[in-house]
């Protein structure tokens, strides 16, 4: 089969490289001259909203896929029209706007964060009387990585923090005193059938992931898949899903949807029998699914801005790393590192991640795993 993809990034790269032992072939629109993509699928280097890619896509392929939200949902929905194109326009148009989404949970039964809508200053003075400080201003669509977001604390100036967002429509959301960020990779087929991934543990700074890890199956398995049944078919979802979670003790709240292949279900290439990456593939080229398994403890350490040195990565000998090759930028997420328990001791595998997060500049990390 042939499959279209809408991006040409690394999830796109990754997309390709799963895809390879499945037979498929591939071919993605990215206008970057550097695409990741490229080295393992053929790019079509034009605007995303260049007509005759779009056409081009249309003929080549059998089904059309997408790498990354901040595309026009218009787009998307034309395309749609004249394709078989997955996750559909519908969940795209949903999780692009933080009040759809935050709707969405509370009309299904799932718990979030207390939010209103805003849309001038005026708004945000009388939405904050209710929702209290600290509390967090968010764009409602484009952001990502922590991008979009004011935190309004006891000393914070509401009309600078306005100004900040520079005047887009907003959503205020009360600050959740959770325990742990988890979240929950599923795939779907287009007959509903549907496979979860073990729930991951998730660990942010400056609104970015930086750790990923999965010991054990969790107790809160269950609630979590019960809650991404409920949303993907709502939606109508076929493809690859991630719901990130809040957990306060035994509760979880929604944070938000991610309607593609996660950051947070990277480490599934090697700690499970099949990846997140295969089993988007799988669900919209409507194959069977594969059952995830967890192999062993995994953890996943996302290397940002810099690269660390190769040989001294080679000292973890449980570890794989993926790099996307891409310049190094502050910021930029530049590829990880799959760390397992498979061929090592749970003893060896936490030293191994210690040192590894050390390696990488997590030492807030580092720390908190040995304690
Ligand atoms: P988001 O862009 O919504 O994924 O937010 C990025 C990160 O900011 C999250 O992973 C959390 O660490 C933090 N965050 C976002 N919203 C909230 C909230 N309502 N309460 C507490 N922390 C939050």
């Amino acid at each position: 089969m042939k499959v279209g993809i809408l991006g040409g990034g690394q999830l796109a790269q990754m997309l390709a490289q799963a895809g390879k032992d499945l037979g498929l072939k591939f071919k993605f629109i990215c206008p970057d001259e550097h695409a990741c993509a490229s080295r393992y699928a053929e790019q079509i280097r034009k605007a995303y909203d260049d007509q005759s890619a779009h056409q081009e896509l249309i003929d080549w392929a059998d089904v059309i896929t997408y790498e990354f939200e901040n595309i026009p949902t218009d787009m998307v929905r034309k395309l749609e029209q004249s394709s078989t194109l997955y996750p559909p326009s519908g969940a795209l148009a949903t999780a692009a706007d933080r009040m759809s989404e935050k709707t969405m949970f509370n009309a299904l039964g799932i718990g979030t964060a207390d939010y209103r809508a805003i849309n001038s200053l005026q708004d945000l003075e009388k939405a904050i009387e209710t929702i209290g400080r600290p509390s967090i201003l968010k764009t409602r669509s484009d952001g990502y990585d922590g991008k979009g977001q004011v935190v309004i604390r006891d000393n914070t100036n509401l009309s600078e923090a306005w100004d900040t967002l520079l005047g887009v429509p907003c959503i205020l959301e009360s600050m959740v005193d959770f325990d742990r960020e988890v979240s929950i990779i599923a795939s779907r087929k287009p007959n509903g059938d549907i496979e979860f991934f073990p729930l991951t543990e998730n660990h942010h700074r400056e609104g970015i992931l930086r750790l990923s890890l999965c010991l054990d199956k969790e107790p809160l398995q269950s609630k979590a898949e019960d809650m991404v049944r409920k949303i993907t078919e709502h939606l109508s979802y076929v493809g690859t899903i991630a719901l990130e979670l809040f957990q306060k003790g035994d509760a979880l709240l929604a944070n938000e949807i991610a309607p593609r292949v996660h950051n947070s279900g990277h480490w599934t290439q090697d700690g499970t029998n099949v990846s997140q990456f295969e089993n988007h593939l799988r669900a919209v080229c409507d194959l069977d699914l594969v059952k995830p398994e967890l192999l062993a403890p995994a953890a996943m350490v996302n290397l940002i801005g810099t690269l660390p040195d190769g040989e001294q990565v080679q000292k973890y000998p449980s570890s794989v790393s993926h790099v996307y090759g891409k310049s190094e930028r502050p910021g930029r997420k530049l590829g990880h590192i799959n760390l397992t328990a498979k061929k090592a001791t749970t003893e060896q595998f936490e030293e191994q991640l210690v040192s590894l997060l050390e390696l990488v500049g997590e030492d807030g990390l580092a720390k908190m795993s040995k304690d």
